[in-house]
């Protein structure tokens, strides 16, 4: 029988990451858009495949659409690198500012695949944990970044899985406050309408990310992209993949970018769903709705696990975050269409209806006794 040696040291108790996908009539669970791209997009994507060599290595920086994303921002190209998804430049980060006695500040509750990354590398992970109503506590990451020891910082905005996006004097706060290079994740931005570009030029230690997978309908194909200043690119540039962005991506990506005003009738919706879902849910007996700038609604309520196993069995799939660390008895709803959030919000109604009769009946049998 052959033998193996131990995967690296730090892999021991690493879970790998698991979008928990299963098969269901309603997916509220990716913060994905509910609507695929149009008929008319994908035929000039289809037209534009058709003429990709497939033979030939692709653009290996992808500069025709890294120019078109660094007009559309008012940047040069050397302010912009496309990558294979925003995970691949999140990934990107913590190979280039993390390591080996290197520190990086994380407010979670948030992301996972930040603090993943970070263990991977060897990065020690500092935790800024947010309020109890999640906010960031303002003054505790100042004040840890003010010792002098992180070289990196992701601030998520609007924060996933709790909503709320960031608020951008504070930001200012924090980039003038330390030389670490300050991520602000944007990848739902296009859902708050606010981004902090306006501070690039006089950050040198800014960097935005976006993404095409949420408000572009392009979560199937892989593409994320980072605006910094050119001397961190650089940065980036020596430990990317070569080719990681391929050609057919990269064609994809300038079609529905060149088409992006297509997309704001589907955001618009999602704004105006959200606060739809968001009422309707607080109408809901025992159910916490906390306030959200994205593309979905955090909510806690008793016996979260029982209601996510009630609605999946209903052919709703959420995310359950219910034991998850300090998101306990939480569920994340992905804004969907008109139709997928009546089957949610209803679905959770007739949970609570039948669980609050169970209780009555309960109750009363143990006064009758
Ligand atoms: N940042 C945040 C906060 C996210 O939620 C996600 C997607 N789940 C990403 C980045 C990465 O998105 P993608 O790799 O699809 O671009």
């Amino acid at each position: 029988m052959n033998r193996v040696r131990a995967a690296a040291p730090q892999l021991a108790g690493l879970v790998p990451y698991d979008p928990k996908y299963l098969p269901a009539e309603a997916y509220l669970s990716a913060n994905e858009n509910p609507r695929d791209v149009d008929a008319e997009v994908r035929a000039v994507i289809a037209k534009r495949i058709a003429e990709v060599p497939l033979n030939r290595y692709p653009d290996p920086l992808a500069n025709r659409l890294r120019d078109m994303i660094a007009e559309a921002n008012g940047l040069d190209r050397a302010s912009v690198l496309v990558g294979n998804g925003g995970d691949e430049l999140l990934f990107d980060l913590a190979l280039a500012w993390g390591g080996p006695g290197r520190s990086f500040l994380n407010l979670p509750p948030t992301f996972s695949v930040y603090e993943a990354n970070a263990r991977l590398t060897n990065t020690r992970c500092v935790n800024v944990p947010r309020r109890e109503d999640f906010s960031i506590d303002e003054e505790a990451v100042l004040a840890r970044v003010a010792a002098g020891d992180i070289d990196f910082v992701i601030v998520t905005s609007p924060n996933n899985p709790t909503g709320l996006r960031a608020p951008v004097a504070f930001i200012e706060q924090l980039l003038a406050a330390t030389d670490a290079l300050v991520l602000v994740d944007e990848a739902y931005f296009e859902f708050s309408r606010e981004t902090v570009r306006p501070l690039l030029e006089a950050n040198e230690n800014l960097v935005i990310l976006r993404t095409f997978s949420k408000a572009f309908s392009l979560a199937g194909v892989r593409l994320g992209y980072i605006l910094a200043n050119p001397a961190v690119i650089e940065e980036f540039l020596k430990v990317r993949q070569p080719y990681s962005v391929d050609a057919l991506s990269q064609v994809v990506g300038e079609v529905v970018f060149e088409m992006r005003a297509r997309f704001e009738p589907g955001i618009r919706e999602i704004i105006e769903e959200r606060a739809r879902v968001a009422e309707a849910l607080r109408t809901l007996p025992g159910v916490t709705v906390y306030p959200s700038d994205s593309n979905w609604i955090l909510l806690s309520l008793e016996g979260a696990d029982e209601a996510w196993q009630y609605l999946y069995d209903k052919g709703v799939l959420v995310r359950d975050f219910s034991r998850a660390p300090m998101l306990e008895g939480c569920l994340r709803a992905t804004i969907g269409t008109p139709e997928q959030n009546d089957a949610f919000v209803g679905t959770l109604r007739a949970f609570i209806i039948e669980r609050n009769g169970m209780r009555a009946q309960a109750a009363r049998l143990e006064e009758g006794r």
